[in-house]
């Protein structure tokens, strides 16, 4: 499998109607490479479970230690689902020569309860120092120095959990400047957008070419109060780069594939000269290929944040002569 079906809503998505819970309960070490290797192959990343401590009382201080944890990812019950389940027990597999593994536990979802079941297992998060990601049905106590995203994901990729998310919220948060113009392309739940928003950027575009992912970053961004400083519109790079318009910051965290693709269509130039890209949906392995293309496009890659196989790229464009 490819990190697309990892990284969730894809231009080409087939329109399942169903989807296939896959569950496993591991002690110990085990719990994060059992989530490591479900992150590869769920949509949306993984939903960790700590045996029978409520959501609420999940904050820093009563974190309880890693032992018996229930491990959740979702992925499309299509005609891929069978090479898909076989890669991951292959996976799962070649985890057992090092913990002790269950066999994972499969059970078929339909699609109007597939939000809902993801409801059940999505729990606030927080990332860096300054960020809350919090699911909009969960209340939680928010420390005075802390900036809430709060989120109801529906279909549409982006909760906070998938490590480039995270890598992408933290760059944003080490990056963005008061009153930035920033360009969030591929906005998905619209996490980024509204990350940067809070951050202190004085306007956020945010484009996606999924009508679902339209839709859910409109109602989150809403729900954030931050309609004053976020456009969402259905889109791509091509209804940007036409334009006149030029950004402090650009983030784009789709898929090495399509970024390649992205840099050959002039992505570079939508970045004010003198300012910043954050490139994210691609592995390790891809990095060294799409920073070749981005310097292809005029960006000067200078930066690189690794979360597990993710990684985020970070680079300039160079100020004008
Ligand atoms: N920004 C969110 C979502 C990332 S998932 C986050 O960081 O969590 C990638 C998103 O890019 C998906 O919502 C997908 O629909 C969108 N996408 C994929 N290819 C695209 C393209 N060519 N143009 C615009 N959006 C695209």
């Amino acid at each position: 499998m490819t990190d697309t079906a990892a990284h969730g809503a894809d231009p080409d998505k087939p329109s399942s109607k169903r989807w296939i819970e896959v569950a496993l309960t591991v002690d110990g070490e085990a719990a994060e490479a059992t989530a490591d290797v479900l992150q590869r192959y769920g949509y949306q990343g993984v939903a960790i479970e700590f045996e029978g401590i409520p959501a609420e009382r999940l904050d820093d201080d009563e974190l309880p230690p890693p032992t018996h944890m229930t491990v959740r990812a979702y992925i499309r019950d299509d005609e891929r689902a069978p090479e898909t389940k076989a890669q991951l027990e292959a996976a799962l597999g070649h985890m057992s020569l090092m913990y002790p593994m269950p066999t994972p536990v499969y059970r078929t979802v339909d699609e109007e309860d597939w939000a809902e079941a993801w409801k059940q297992h999505y729990k606030p998060l927080r990332i860096g120092v300054r960020l809350l990601i919090r699911p909009v049905w969960v209340e939680i106590a928010r420390r005075p120095d802390e900036i809430e995203i709060a989120l109801d994901p529906g279909m549409a990729f982006g909760t906070g959990t998938h490590p480039t998310t995270q890598l992408c919220l933290e760059a944003l948060d080490a990056h963005i400047q008061p009153g930035a113009q920033v360009f969030d392309l591929g906005t998905g739940s619209g996490i980024l957008a509204i990350a940067a928003a809070k951050l202190g950027a004085a306007h956020v575009l945010a484009v996606d070419n999924d009508p679902v992912a339209v839709e859910a970053a409109l109602e989150n961004v809403a729900q954030n109060d931050s309609i004053d400083k976020i456009t969402v519109q259905a889109g791509s790079l091509a209804s940007v780069v036409g334009s006149a318009r030029r950004f402090d910051v650009l983030v784009a965290n789709i898929l090495a594939r399509v970024i390649i693709a992205m840099c050959e269509e002039r992505l570079g130039e939508v970045i004010r000269p003198g300012g910043l890209g954050l490139f994210s949906g691609i592995m390790v392995t891809q990095a060294d290929d799409v920073e070749a293309a981005l310097r292809a496009t005029g960006l000067e890659p200078f930066h690189r944040r690794v979360q597990g196989d993710w990684v985020v790229i970070e680079a300039r464009r160079p100020a004008a002569a």
